[in-house]
This record gives C-alpha cells, sequence and structure tokens, in this order.
C-alpha cells in the first residue's frame, strides 16, 4: 500500500512539458515558490509549471506521471505547515496554479459562484461583493491566498464561528487526478447524496490526492451593517461566558469572536510600534463583530448585549466602533499580531483547537508546566475562541534570544501536543498537516485513520507523485 518513490524530474521532462505547455508556462523557479511565510523550510524544483487551464494541468500531470515525477502543487503560497515547499527527495516540478484566474460564473439566485483555483481570496470577495452577496471565508493572508490553497488546506479565519469552514463553503470542485484524468463535480446542489463525496476527499487533502483547478462556491446574503467591539475580559474563562451571552442575544448574527493575550499587544508595541492599540488595560481582550442585512438594528443590539455583560461582571471594559475607521483599526491589531510574532521569533508555534469547554484550563496548565520546564517563557495564546481555535505560541524570555532554547523546542511542542491530545484537541486545527506536522498524524492519530488514509491515497496515486512527503508520515 505504499506509493513508490518518484524520479527526478529531468531536461527531457522539461522540454516535453514546453513543447505541451508553451516554453513560457515552464520557468527556473524563482525564490518566491521556494520560500514560505515563516522561513522555515528552503524548497526545491527543477522547475515551475504556470498551467494557462485545466487542460493544461491535466496535460502537464499526465506527462510527470508517465516519468513518475512528484508535483507539488502551488496556490498562493501562503500555507504555514511547508505543503507548498520540498526541502529534499527526488527532484520535482512545482505545479502553480496562478494562471487560473477566471471567476467562471455567479448565480444570485443558486447563491453558488464558480471560480477557478488561482483566484486569489480578495478577488472572490470581490466579486460576491459586485452581485450583492458575501463569500465569507476571511483570513489575513486574503490578498495573496488563492481558492486551490485555500480548498486545499480546508482553511478557517474569523468567520468560522458563523459561516463554517472552506469545507462548508464549496459545493463542488473540478480536480486533476494523478493520472491527468479531470474530475467533473462543479456541483450547484445543496442535496447531492449520490455516492461518496469526492469533494471532501480532496479538501484538506493539500495536494496529495488531486490538483482542484475550479470550485463551485456557496455564497451567502450580504451583511453591510456590521458592529464591532474590543473587549476587556479579566480570563479565557469570562471571555467563553461573553460568547454565550452574546449568542443568546444576538444569535446568529455573531461572525467574530477573537480572543487576544496582552502579551500580543506588548508584542506590537515592542516591534510594531506604528499600530495603534485600543486604549483598554486586561490580561486577555475580544475582538468581536456582529454583521446583518440592511435595515438591521445589528449596532444597537449589540451595544445593549454588551452593557449587560459589564452589569453581570462578563467584561470589564468595552469599546464600541463608532466609524469604518475604527474597525479598521481594531482589525489591524489582530491582523498584525502574527508579524510581531514572527519579528519577535518564536521558540515553536502551535495552531491547536480544544473542545472550548476545556479550554481555560488548558491555558493555565499549559503556562504552569512551560514555566516548569523553563520560567521566563513568554507564551502569546490568541486566536479563534469560538472555534476552541488557539493559536499557542512561545516565545524566549525577554533579553533571551531564539537560538538559546534550540536545546529546548522539541520539549515545548511536544508538551503543548501532547496536552493538547490529552484534553481532546487536535494539534493541527486550520493550517494542515504538511511536512511539519506529518510526524504529529503519527504520534496521535487513530492508527485506523492513518491506515485508511494511505490505502486511500495507493488507490488514487498509487505512483506517488502527488506533493510527495507532505500529509503521511513514511511508514
Ligand atoms: C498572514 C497569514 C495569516 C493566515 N491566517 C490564516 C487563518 O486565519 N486561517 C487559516 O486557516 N490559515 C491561515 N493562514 C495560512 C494560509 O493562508 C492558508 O493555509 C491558505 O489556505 C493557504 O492558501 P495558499 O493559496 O497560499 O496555498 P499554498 O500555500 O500555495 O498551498 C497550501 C497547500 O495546499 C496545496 N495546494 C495548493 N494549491 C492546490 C490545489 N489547487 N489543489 C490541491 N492542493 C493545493 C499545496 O500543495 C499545499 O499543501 C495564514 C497565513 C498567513 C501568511
Amino acid at each position: 500500500m505504499t506509493p513508490s518513490t518518484p524520479n527526478d524530474a529531468d531536461d527531457a521532462l522539461l522540454a516535453r512539458l514546453a513543447e505541451r505547455l508553451g516554453s513560457d508556462a515552464v520557468l527556473a523557479p524563482e525564490d518566491r515558490y521556494l520560500e514560505e511565510p515563516r522561513g522555515r523550510y528552503r524548497g526545491q524544483a527543477a522547475a515551475v509549471l504556470r498551467p494557462a487551464d485545466t487542460e493544461a494541468v491535466s496535460a502537464a500531470v499526465r506527462l510527470c506521471s508517465e516519468a513518475r515525477v512528484g508535483i507539488i502543487p502551488y496556490a498562493g503560497g501562503t500555507g504555514l505547515v511547508g505543503g507548498q515547499v520540498v526541502e529534499s527527495g527526488p527532484l520535482p516540478v512545482i505545479l502553480s496554479l496562478e494562471r487560473l484566474t477566471r471567476i467562471r460564473d455567479i448565480d444570485a439566485i443558486d447563491n453558488v459562484m464558480t471560480v477557478e483555483a488561482g483566484v486569489i481570496l480578495a478577488d472572490a470577495h470581490a466579486a460576491a461583493e459586485a452581485a450583492d452577496r458575501l463569500f465569507p471565508l476571511w483570513l489575513a493572508s486574503e490578498g495573496t491566498a488563492r481558492i486551490g490553497g485555500l480548498l486545499g488546506t480546508n482553511a478557517g479565519g474569523v468567520n468560522v464561528i458563523r459561516y463554517g469552514n472552506a469545507r462548508d463553503l464549496c459545493l463542488g470542485v473540478e480536480a486533476v487526478m494523478a493520472d491527468g484524468t479531470v474530475l467533473h463535480g462543479l456541483s450547484r446542489l445543496v442535496k447531492d447524496n449520490m455516492g461518496y463525496d469526492l469533494r471532501h476527499l480532496l479538501i484538506g487533502s493539500e495536494g496529495t490526492l488531486g490538483i482542484i483547478t475550479a470550485a463551485s462556491l456557496r455564497l451567502h446574503p450580504a451583511t453591510p451593517e456590521r458592529a464591532t467591539a474590543w473587549i476587556a475580559a479579566a480570563s479565557p474563562d469570562e471571555a467563553l461566558a461573553l460568547l454565550q451571552h452574546l449568542r443568546a442575544r444576538l444569535g446568529g448574527t455573531i461572525s467574530a469572536f477573537e480572543l487576544i493575550a496582552s502579551e500580543g499587544l506588548a508584542f506590537l508595541a515592542e516591534t510594531l510600534p506604528r499600530v495603534a492599540v485600543p486604549d483598554l488595560r486586561s490580561e486577555w481582550f475580544v475582538l468581536t463583530e456582529a454583521a446583518d442585512v440592511r435595515g438591521s438594528d445589528v449596532g444597537d443590539r449589540l451595544e445593549s448585549a454588551l452593557a449587560e455583560a459589564l452589569e453581570a461582571g462578563m467584561a470589564r471594559d468595552a469599546l464600541i466602533a463608532q466609524s469604518a475607521a475604527q474597525r479598521d483599526a481594531f482589525w489591524t491589531v489582530r491582523e498584525t499580531i502574527p508579524e510581531a510574532n514572527r519579528l519577535i521569533g518564536s521558540i515553536s508555534s502551535h495552531d491547536i483547537s480544544l473542545p472550548p469547554a476545556r479550554l481555560a484550563e488548558f491555558v493555565t496548565e499549559a503556562g504552569d508546566a512551560l514555566a516548569a520546564l523553563d520560567s521566563g517563557m513568554r507564551i502569546n495564546c490568541f486566536g479563534h475562541l469560538g472555534d476552541g481555535n488557539l493559536h499557542y505560541n512561545v516565545f524566549p524570555a525577554k533579553g533571551r534570544a531564539r537560538a538559546d532554547y534550540d536545546g529546548l523546542r522539541g520539549a515545548v511542542k511536544v508538551l503543548v501536543h501532547d496536552m493538547t491530545h490529552a484534553a481532546g484537541g487536535s494539534v493541527s486545527a486550520e493550517h494542515g498537516v504538511g511536512r511539519l506536522k506529518s510526524g504529529d498524524l503519527a504520534r496521535y492519530g487513530d492508527p485506523a485513520k492513518l491506515a485508511t488514509m494511505r490505502a486511500i491515497k495507493a488507490a488514487l496515486d498509487p505512483a506517488g507523485i502527488l506533493n510527495p512527503g507532505a500529509v503521511l508520515p513514511p511508514s
């Protein structure tokens, strides 16, 4: 059941690819395809292929399949687990979807938008908005991440609390399978139980089972009335109680509920002082947003719900954005925390999820356990509280360097992941497995699940050419 090892991409294959795709579609790999956002991996490839349409993707895959050469699907390159870069092993080709940028169709009655895999998320947002609809997948990488990568990783982001992950926003996919066959699955149907749902097999498979070339995406009614608040909370527990209260008062209009630790604001002050932080003092903060259709009174409802929360001791203080500029300023703080983290330089970063009810206890216990390992390490824990998703990142003590902790890095990661697993959580909440966490899949995954995944991989990609080395650990 183990797929075989691919061959190196050689000049003869590159010549055949150039002949079929055009020489401008077979390029020497520039640095931007070989690097990834956190600088953890440096990739290698014989060439970058830039096919112009699905047919050309199919032809490229067919040629690579005949030559048994590895293919790394590449969309926006913003993935955070090394899924889009391969550092060693047989020399693969990178297959970039960047030229498949057509929005094929928008139907405001079916509420479906059919887009190609290279469409940038921000462009998908703009297209939906022009049709007075909302495509609610939202993440800070929206200006670079592309639909193929977002579906490949089943991306999450800030609106999952209301609309679900990328998977929940996709009705169907068109994909090129490992032998070059095109799977025609651009369904526009909400209900379709005709056999196995291959869309859900491909979404989140990180390019290891097929290359998504287009997708039919689910649109939602536009919600132009937005009310945004920055709230001081005493603890994650208090923030969770506040979330229950806001949901009871505002129902499904709560679209985002982000937990932010004061350490994140300290990092911003240290590294990016130009970012204006709201003037409230606390250990913890919440950034929440409620959104609704035109003519709703969502702002008034959020204000009165927050007044009740303050009176009931479920929050310490709150600021409601009084303008679009102030709302943007609140969001800028949240969006720039990852950049501040990068500038400080983490010892170890963790994208984890926990059952929300266990989250507050986890934060306390993991903090204590890390302090026992090495006192002084700083923890910046923030994330999508409503989904139980924390970005739990551990940093050097003030005045010490990342390199001082080289000997401790593995222990920090194992401690956080073991505690997450013990609490019934996942060590990959929204970023995927890629190459960074394939070992964790073996360590924490159910053996039967892993065996089934290997069987699926062997059936769909027997030569092991699709994103070799990603997701599945060596057997
Ligand atoms: C600043 C910043 C903020 C972020 N915030 C979030 C967040 O809030 N939530 C979140 O979930 N992620 C977040 N991410 C991670 C990242 O943006 C997502 O994982 C995104 O889905 C990757 O999309 P991409 O187009 O950049 O894909 P890439 O990085 O190019 O690829 C990602 C993976 O998908 C595979 N792939 C690419 N194209 C295809 C295709 N057409 N078919 C099949 N597989 C394919 C690749 O081989 C790789 O394994 C963030 C990243 C950054 C840099």
